[in-house]
């Protein structure tokens, strides 16, 4: 299984929250947090979990999700 981690561009999200619903992981939620628009922004809570699948990045309309593939050593 590939695994990633996900950068979150805090300013760039609106705080839709179809990023969160899209990640088969279950591991993005919205912070309690504002952003400096005064939205909720998104956060990974378990970037250790992350399977790299780009759910997340492809479904965001703002592009604020970058994600990192980690290469398998050996
Ligand atoms: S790349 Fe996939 S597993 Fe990783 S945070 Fe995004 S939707 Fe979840
Ligand atoms: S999909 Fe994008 S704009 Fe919406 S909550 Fe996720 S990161 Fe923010």
């Amino acid at each position: 299984m590939a695994r990633g981690k996900p950068e979150i561009d805090s300013e760039r999200c609106k705080g839709c929250g179809l990023c969160v619903k899209a990640c088969p992981e279950a591991i993005l939620e919205l912070a309690d947090a504002f952003n400096n628009k005064g939205h909720h922004y998104a956060v990974c809570a378990s970037p250790e979990r992350c399977t790299a699948c780009m759910f997340c990045a492809i479904i965001c309309p703002d592009t604020a999700i970058e994600i990192w593939r980690f290469a398998k050593a050996g």
